[in-house]
């Protein structure tokens, strides 16, 4: 039997999850190098051969069709294509890169496709160079089929309880597979906050990311525990570790339970200060995946997810019977609207943006609106007819400054008239900018709701999606914390109700440190709130805010954090206990 072998790595997506390590095989770019075992050569060049051949068998379909519409000699490309990879000299240098080198069979077609880059690049005359991609684009093709031909193996009835195993921690890897099967991930990189974590936590899925080497140590079929509490990570473990972990997983099954029970409850403190808890959704599809009556209200919907999911811009009538939907279903209770939060990682196919060096920086949120009334005046109208039957919140997102705060009122009043009261306005704030003139902002709206994911990727300098500067992503640390108790402060100070939507309020430290700040309420993805509420259940309110003050005063972010853990900790050896 293979060695067992532990790793830690940082904890993605809380739970204990135990089963056979998968290869995912997502990524058709730069997929990375990773090896086999000696063993498995045979077996993992007939599933390339496989992808090869049916590759061919498309191409010539296509060549077929073609050559009945365009004639053949414009569908000669597809014989060249064919060629390429009927070529013995290719096959016979990925075939030893499998046998003499075992790399596996996608790192293979890579360093093919990697090679023959280079020897086009190297080439003096540009036309020869302009011609690389004839020769790679047929191998790019293998490697799409190999990715359907995995997702197909995946479906199996012989595969169930997948440990996914993959290079990065990518949303396509978290949503690709069948999720009833995927009792964990680990991916060799991937950041707390990216849009992938954001995922597995709502999918519920134990995950740790940023263990050097993963990828390419695992192999297929092994067996795997996943500790997303803790970050650690254990490959070929004993049977006494694998039942010592089963009984850590069937403790959290039973723990979920009975919070569950309690979720539709109030969420108050132990010395009695109430905190609402809402959710975060992005459709009325979410209703399906969670008991709406555990939550408050939606803290955040994500609009910009209906204008992703068409073709085109939704219509005022398609708006305004999915915010109709959503007010319907939490009627009487508080809905926040967030104005359309495009640009950078969410696109709309339909919206050609000017290319940009910086997308984060550029043309997204409140800034993409304000430049296309005609986007932004649609949306807000779809809002005020949805406001008829009762109030509704509506929030812009990536504000930055009073001005802008000034001239999006100015549109909606302007198409408001009189009806202008049934909307509250509120933004988000997720600019340092704007935390600085919160004072200012706070003048002109009437709640304020905190987005600490893109907050904390301003404040640092630090792509929240990118893998390779995720420890510099610190929402503990004492800078975050500092501005996050000051905007509280001035919230406060003013009377503006305040809430945070970002990730840190569906963190157990971070509802601590937020409830100690003086933030009025929290929203979260729906699958945290019945834990989040039992943690809030077990504390008193009024040693919150000096264990938040305390945190804001540390140096780094790792000893704020575990100041805040070390309270956490308690209450959920109280939790498991009771
Ligand atoms: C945030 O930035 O914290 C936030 C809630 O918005 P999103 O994650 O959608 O960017
Ligand atoms: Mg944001």
């Amino acid at each position: 039997m293979a060695e067992a072998s532990q790793h830690q790595g940082t904890a993605i997506a809380a739970g204990v999850g135990m089963g056979k390590v998968y290869i995912a095989l997502t990524s058709e770019k730069n997929i990375p190098l990773r090896h086999i075992d000696a063993g498995e050569c045979e077996m993992v060049w007939d599933l390339l051969d496989v992808a090869r051949c049916a590759t061919i068998k498309q191409l010539e379909s296509i060549r077929e069709s073609t050559t009945e519409i365009v004639g053949a000699s414009d569908a000669a490309i597809y014989s060249t294509q064919i060629a390429v990879l009927e070529d013995p000299e290719a096959f016979n240098r990925i075939r030893s890169w499998v046998f003499d080198e075992f790399y596996a069979p996608e790192s293979a077609v890579q360093a093919y496709i990697d090679f023959m880059c280079e020897q086009f690049a190297s080439m003096e005359q540009s036309g020869l160079r302009d011609m690389s991609a004839d020769f790679t684009d047929p191998w790019v093709l293998v490697l799409r089929e190999m990715s359907a031909e995995d997702l197909e193996h995946a479906q199996d009835e012989s595969i169930s309880s997948m440990i996914l195993v993959a290079d990065e921690l990518t949303p396509t890897l978290v949503v690709r597979y069948p999720h009833k099967k995927i009792a964990g991930i680990v991916a060799t990189r991937g950041g707390r906050y990216s849009h992938a974590a954001i995922l597995a936590r709502s999918f519920g899925i134990p995950t740790v990311a940023n263990i050097d080497g993963f990828d390419d140590l695992a192999r297929s079929g092994q067996h795997c525990i996943v500790n997303g509490d803790t970050g650690e990570v254990e490959l070929n473990p004993s049977e006494k570790h694998l039942e010592a972990a089963n009984e850590l997983a069937l403790q959290r099954v039973q723990l979920k339970d009975r919070l569950a029970k309690h979720a539709t409850a109030a969420c108050e403190t132990a010395d009695g200060m109430l905190v609402p808890i809402l959710a975060n959704i992005e459709s009325p599809r979410d209703f399906k995946f969670f008991n709406t009556d555990t939550v408050a209200g939606v803290g955040l919907f994500r609009t910009e997810f209906m204008y992703m999911d068409t073709d085109g811009f939704p219509s005022v009538e398609q708006q305004e019977s999915v915010y109709r939907e959503v007010l319907k279903e939490f009627s009487g209770r508080r809905v926040v609207f967030r104005t359309l939060d495009v640009g950078n990682d969410k696109q709309l196919s339909y919206l050609k943006l000017h290319d940009e060096q910086n997308p984060a920086l550029g043309m997204r949120g409140l800034r993409l609106s304000l430049h296309w009334p005609d986007i932004f005046i649609i949306q807000l109208q779809a809002l005020l007819n949805a406001s008829a039957d009762g109030e509704l919140d509506v929030m812009l997102p990536m504000v930055t400054s009073v001005e802008e705060v000034r001239e999006a009122k100015k549109m909606f009043n302007m198409i408001a008239g009189d009806a202008a009261h049934r909307v509250r306005f509120g933004v988000m704030i997720e600019v340092p900018a704007a935390a600085m003139a919160l004072s200012d902002i706070v003048q002109e709206i009437d709640f304020v709701s905190v987005g600490t994911n893109d907050l904390a990727q301003y404040l640092f300098a630090v792509d929240r999606d990118n893998p390779w500067v995720a420890n510099l992503y610190q929402p503990y640390h004492p800078a975050n914390l500092r501005v996050l108790r000051s905007i509280a402060k001035i919230c406060r100070k003013s009377n503006t109700p305040v809430s945070v939507c970002g990730e840190m309020a569906g963190q157990p430290e971070g509802a601590f440190f937020l409830v100690g700040c003086g933030y009025d309420s929290l929203s979260m993805s729906p699958s945290l709130v019945p834990e989040i509420k039992a943690y809030l259940r077990e504390v008193d309110a009024k040693p919150l805010f000096k264990l938040a003050m305390r945190a804001t005063h540390e140096l780094t972010a790792d000893e704020a954090f575990r100041l805040l853990r070390k309270e956490t900790q308690l209450v959920w050896q109280k939790m498991l206990d009771s």
